[in-house]
């Protein structure tokens, strides 16, 4: 094996030479103007830490034919720098040595760059970036240029491509008569390259066309290190460009439409990150701000505006200045109205899945949740955290996607959906196999979910709808009734109501289909607390419904068998709003354990023409698929209850008291309720996929758990064949991504194996 390599050879495998080194060799191949060196390699690394010795008689030899080429000796009037050359980017991590005049400092200074990988700034790096620690890196030693040597002399960094916008030309900055570290140390200030034009002209337009011939060898953009000496310029790096998320979007688009990568390349090269980036406001700049505590990163994006405390308040004082951050020690349903109107909401309990953290998910606004280090006294209107006392009034901002919390107003980012975004998902929607539907149950959300490009709706939860105060009324009449005619009476009311809900979500579905699903909620939610009665009629009634264990109790489609007027009366509202406004309308029953159930709810679909659907979210319907699947045309996967029941968590509990310890522990490596458990309810959900196809081959599956937007799920859920994934409007554009790369990795790997098959769709 060979531990030395020289630039100008054709070995430029970056496992032994690291990205610099190997892109040193890659730069020199191409005829750029490189000052000649060579690269100590990663076995040699692993060699040094290993028996502490290097390969000195490689390295001599490296250097006698360094100072041939240079026609000068090492010392005299031959420098040479070291650095180092990770197979993955470390900026600034690890040593530098420069200037390096004799042999024993080279061997000292090659010594100091492999022992540097193990410095304390390189140890974090890389557990926060998750890199393997065994990978080790290389040393590259390469002939000194002299940025400082006259008035003709400079140094700088350049991107081919602007990092932040990704627009297209030379972008970065310099200094004349520096070295790199002046750059890096912030002790001058760099000009931008754009000056270099005027300066050395010949300079600038060599780097042009370097940058050129680099983008369209490494087909990405380029984040290149040159220096001038006397006018003449070299390049000492070159590595594909770190940028934000609206310059990889449009890099990808820009760059198909230049020729120099294939529609798959640009979808793959896009991460969820990216868009989640564009998609929502983000701090400028955060890093320069102390936050005041960290909580879960519930829903992302970023928000700013005056504390208030009380969800009454926040609608009151939100008619004259919307920037509001409700903060409460947790939130319950009775909230909405204060989270609605809010910025972002910040709580000090709950987890990743808690009522804050759904219901802000589903309204696209930021949210902080559990954040245990503030402490908030309602009653004196304020919070503390950190020794900061925050009152009323005062103002803060949230980061939902970092789960930080700030002090005062900062400067936030816009948040937008631009034009190659809307491109690179046409491109995506193009590949992919996997349909993306929202959950959605009111009309902005149906909106949203379409502009987002929701092919539908693929769960309307209908609770929301026996919320508002003259709903909430009929149907206490309706538990509360003594006789059948008052029954009757008060379920017509809220019948009336119901199809103007419908009508309205129906106008706003331009055509797509949509998915109702029928009441899931314990009757005795619409009644108040106990204690809140005087009437001893009522409080017999609500000592009645109560219930040990609601979870698992009286709900769903037990309802429609015991109390099968409520179902009755919603699908005669779906069949009167259809009458009104023409939809493709599917309706599903949750909480189904067995076919049985279906026929008595198919009872009660007697004139009206849709499809109909069962919730898959006991772990009975799954033993049952193939019998269940020949009663109804399609599936919907009810991961949030379906986890519940396979773990038998209650979600809420488990997020309170013990989920954290669990993962904090390792027990379990991720939240079953954010990325779904393919070990359990996967294997589950994949049983009962095989024999409701086995039953019913063309029968439609779906999931609409909280988990179907989270993108490793829907990577996994497009390979076990389900027809779509369901999720908040928000993750929509996330989904349409993942969807499309899995399938064009699919493609890749079949094509691998398969010479009929070409990799490329396009
Ligand atoms: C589910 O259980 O996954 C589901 C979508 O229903 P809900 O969250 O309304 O119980
Ligand atoms: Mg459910």
């Amino acid at each position: 094996m060979e531990y030395v390599y020289t630039f100008d050879g054709d070995f430029c495998d970056k496992h032994e030479l690291g990205n610099k080194g190997a892109n040193l060799v890659i730069m020199t191949g191409l005829g750029l103007p490189v000052p000649p060196g060579f690269v100590v390699t990663i076995s040699a690394y692993k060699m040094y830490r290993d028996t502490g010795r290097l390969p000195e008689d490689a390295i001599l030899r490296a250097m006698a034919d360094l100072e041939q080429k240079m026609g000068r000796k090492l010392g005299e009037g031959l420098e040479v720098s070291i650095r180092s050359s990770a197979p993955v980017s470390m900026p600034g991590m690890m040593d530098t040595v420069l200037n390096i005049g004799n042999m024993e400092e080279v061997k000292a200074s090659i010594r100091k760059i492999f022992a540097s990988w193990d410095n304390p700034r390189a140890v974090e790096y890389r557990r926060l970036n998750n890199i393997n620690p065994t990978l080790g890196t290389a040393a590259v030693i390469q002939a000194m240029v002299y940025g400082n040597l006259d008035e003709r002399s400079g140094t700088g960094v350049v991107f081919s491509r602007n990092p932040s916008t990704g627009q297209k030309g030379l972008y970065g900055e310099f200094l004349m008569q520096a070295q790199g570290e002046d750059i890096v140390s912030g002790t001058r200030t760099p000009e931008p390259v754009s000056k270099l034009k005027q300066l050395l002209p010949a300079a600038y337009a060599e780097m042009q066309q370097i940058a050129d011939k680099l983008e369209s060898h490494f087909c990405d953009m380029q984040d290149m290190e040159f220096t001038i000496e006397s006018g003449k310029l070299y390049m000492l790096q070159t590595r594909n460009g770190k940028r934000t998320g609206a310059a990889a979007i449009k890099i990808a688009i820009d760059m198909v439409n230049e020729g120099l990568i294939t529609r798959e390349e640009a979808v793959l090269r896009v991460t969820v990150n990216d868009i989640r980036q564009i998609l929502h406001k983000q701090i400028q700049e955060p890093y320069k701000y102390q936050p005041l505590v960290k909580g879960l990163n519930a829903a992302p994006g970023a928000a700013k505006g005056k504390v208030v405390f009380d969800p009454v308040e926040a609608v009151a004082l939100a008619k004259t200045d919307p920037s509001i951050i409700l903060v409460r020690v947790e939130t319950s349903p009775d909230d909405i109205q204060g989270i609605a109107v809010a910025a972002g909401v910040l709580t000090q309990k709950g987890g990743l899945t808690s009522h804050a953290a759904v219901v802000t998910r589903g309204m696209g606004k930021p949210c902080v949740c559990g954040a245990e280090g503030i402490n908030i006294d309602t009653a004196a209107k304020q919070f503390t955290a950190g020794g900061i006392t925050i009152k009323e009034g005062d103002e803060i901002t949230i980061d939902g996607t970092s789960g930080l919390v700030y002090q005062g107003a900062l400067p936030l980012s816009d948040a937008g959906f631009p034009p190659e975004l809307e491109e690179l998902m046409n491109i995506a929607d193009g590949f992919k196999r996997l349909g993306i539907r929202a959950n959605a149950d009111t009309p902005e959300m149906i909106a949203r979910a379409i502009r987002f490009g929701a092919e539908g709706i693929g769960l309307c939860r209908t609770e929301r709808m026996f919320n508002a105060p003259e709903r909430l009324a009929a149907i206490r009449e309706f538990i509360l009734a003594e006789s059948p005619e008052k029954k009757t009476a008060a379920i017509d009311r809220l019948g009336e109501l119901q199809v103007a809900d419908f009508a309205a979500l129906f106008k706003e579905l331009k055509g797509l289909p949509i998915i109702i699903r029928l009441l899931d909620l314990p009757l005795h939610e619409f009644l108040p607390a106990e204690n809140e009665v005087t009437d001893p009629v009522v409080k017999q009634r609500i000592a009645e419904l109560k219930e040990t264990n609601p979870m698992l109790g009286h709900r769903g489609v037990r309802l429609a068998l015991t109390t099968p007027e409520i179902y009755a009366m919603q699908i005669k509202a779906i069949q009167e709003a259809l009458k009104m406004v023409p939809a493709n309308v599917s309706i599903m029953v949750p909480q189904v354990i067995t076919d049985q159930e279906v026929l008595n709810v198919k009872r009660l679909l007697q004139g009206i023409n849709v499809k109909f659907g069962v919730m898959m979210e006991t772990v009975r319907a799954c033993m049952r698929a193939g019998h269940l699947a020949r009663a109804v045309d399609f599936f919907s996967f009810g991961t949030n209850d379906l986890t519940q029941a396979v773990y038998s968590f209650s979600r809420e509990d488990a997020e309170k008291k013990f989920l954290p310890t669990y993962l904090k522990l390792g027990v379990l490596h991720d939240n079953p309720f954010e990325v779904l458990d393919v070990k359990g309810v996967g294997r589950l959900m994949e049983t009962a996929i095989f024999w409701a196809r086995r039953a019913r081959k063309d029968i439609e599956i779906g999931v609409c758990g909280e988990q179907a937007g989270e993108p490793s799920t829907v990577a996994y859920l497009h390979g076990i064949g389900v027809n779509y994934v369901s999720c908040s409007p928000f993750r929509i554009p996330l989904a349409r991504l993942v969807a499309a790369q899995v399938a064009i990795q699919d493609r890749l790997h079949r094509a691998a194996y398969d010479p009929s098959v070409s990799p490329i769709n396009s």
